[in-house]
């Protein structure tokens, strides 16, 4: 077959563009430093909106009680039921029940869609539980997740700023979002309170914190990315005046949006960006989330195909955006079979590309690879940058930035990041290539006091933990 030179070429032009030498991994942890700088100093400062929760005390593990919560994201809706022990590391006891949210009330009206979720709740609850556990006055608390964009007004209140993803209510834009929960409990006889409202990031980071003390921050690598981590309140100086100087609040970052010119930027992020419902918007997450990966690999196969005859006739599959998900990207890059058979099988039912040599399924494997490792390595100094602005990337000495608080060179503070979703769980090599780069950035003495841990679940659990600090706190 023709044109396996030029195949080449194009492999060696996309490594190029997507290099990440430790440098330029530095550069973008520098610049997302910046970045969190300029977006807690001015509201639209920066492309990192560095939204307030107004959650200011995390869980500690102490707490008690009978808690819920409810998460809801654009596809399905969980609802989840959590028993407290008090002794900290023991949840009792969850339960876990996930639905669709059918087609027609995405599009609906807010009280619709909310009636809908506040019955099925409601059946949830009783189902649940035994009639003693609750009197018939008390009120249930509840942690709402809702990963939306959400102006807060309160750590339990907040306005929807727009619909994304599938959703399409636009009576919802400008509205209480957990007033509506909550008049729709009322409605339905659900005596039920919203007692935290969450963005999905702040609910791993309550659970990360109620495991481990030393948890500061957390990331969701899912179909999006998205991150949150504790600040001091005297650094948030947009709103000055407003917060006592004292103690910390957790910001959430909405990092998908970050951009920098040191961020390897290739053609195919380019086209991905222009062709996309949101050019301009997004930029970090396009390269780095579940979303996408599979898509960018698809636009370099498509070149390759284009460039010459190793795939045999260009596929008119490889023109459909999005056909190649991430979650086949990654079986392709874990297959360990001599023969790549399951590089093959994907090529041939998902692409339409069938008898494709070993040397060609070679190609594509290393092409998943270069792609997500970039993404891997860029995830890895965005973790990094967070670090850095709250001065746990250090152990004196070699870095720079100054006002390190307390870390003396002998004493280095542990420090965990909780990590989250589809993306990080499932893909081995995305999970290895990001650990990997965190010891390159941060060298080995610093990068053993930073743990990553994994926090399964945690956007639905940490809602109710955060319903059940909020509610102690009261
Ligand atoms: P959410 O859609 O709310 O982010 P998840 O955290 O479960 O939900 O993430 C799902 C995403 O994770 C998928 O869209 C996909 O991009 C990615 N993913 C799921 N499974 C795999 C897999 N086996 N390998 C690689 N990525 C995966």
């Amino acid at each position: 077959r023709r044109g396996w030179r030029k195949v080449v070429t194009v492999l060696e032009d996309l490594e190029e563009g997507c290099a990440t030498p430790v440098g330029r991994l530095r550069q973008v942890v520098d610049a997302m430093a910046v970045e969190m700088h300029a977006g807690l100093a001015s509201e639209g400062g920066s492309k990192l909106k560095m939204l307030l929760t107004y959650v200011h005390n995390l869980p500690t593990g102490m707490e008690k009680g009978i808690y819920y919560a409810l998460d809801l994201d654009d596809t399905n809706f969980r609802v989840l039921r959590v028993k407290l022990g008090g002794q900290r590391s023991t949840i009792l006891d969850h339960d876990v029940e996930r639905q669709p949210i059918p087609q027609h009330l995405m599009t609906s009206t807010t009280e619709e869609l909310f009636d809908f979720i506040a019955t099925k709740l409601k059946d949830f609850v009783e189902r649940q539980e035994n009639v003693s556990e609750f009197s018939v006055e008390e009120t249930r608390e509840l942690g709402f997740t809702f990963s939306f964009p959400v102006k807060q007004n309160s750590s339990s209140t907040g306005t929807l700023l727009k619909c994304t993803k599938g959703f399409s209510i636009e009576d919802m834009v400008g509205r209480d979002v957990s007033q509506c929960l909550q008049e729709a409990m009322s409605r339905n006889g659900l005596n039920m309170r919203v007692a935290a409202l969450v963005n999905d990031t702040v609910g791993t980071l309550a659970l990360g914190h109620y495991h481990d003390q030393d948890t500061v921050a957390s990331v969701i690598f899912g179909t999006g990315t998205n991150a949150c981590y504790l600040e001091r309140a005297d650094a948030i100086i947009k709103c000055q005046g407003l917060l006592s100087t004292s103690g910390g609040m957790v910001v959430n970052m909405e990092w998908g949006n970050f951009w920098s010119s040191h961020l390897p930027r290739t053609s195919y992020d380019v086209d991905l960006d222009c062709e996309s419902p949101n050019p301009n918007d997004q930029g970090f997450e396009k390269m780095i989330s579940g979303m996408y990966l599979g898509d960018i690999v698809r636009r370099v196969v498509l070149r390759m195909s284009q460039e010459s005859d190793v795939f045999g006739p260009v596929s008119s599959r490889l023109l459909v955006p999005f056909i190649l998900r991430t979650p086949m990207i990654a079986a392709m890059h874990d297959d360990d079979s001599p023969n790549l058979m399951e590089v093959a099988r994907i090529l041939r039912d998902t692409l339409q590309i069938p008898d494709v040599p070993l040397n060609v399924r070679k190609l594509v494997v290393k092409v998943c690879d270069v792609v997500t490792r970039r993404a891997a390595r860029l995830a890895a100094a965005g973790i990094v940058g967070i670090l850095k602005k709250i001065g746990r990337d250090r152990n004196g000495g070699t870095a720079s930035s100054s006002k390190a608080k307390g870390g003396s060179q002998s004493k280095m503070r542990r420090t965990v990041v909780a990590v989250e979703g589809g993306l990080y769980t499932n893909y081995t090599m995305f999970r290895e290539y990001l650990n990997e780069a965190m010891g390159e950035i941060l060298g080995e003495d610093v990068a053993e006091h930073v743990v990553i841990r994994d926090m399964d679940d945690g956007s639905g659990i940490g809602a109710a933990l955060l319903a059940a600090s909020h509610s102690a706190s009261l």
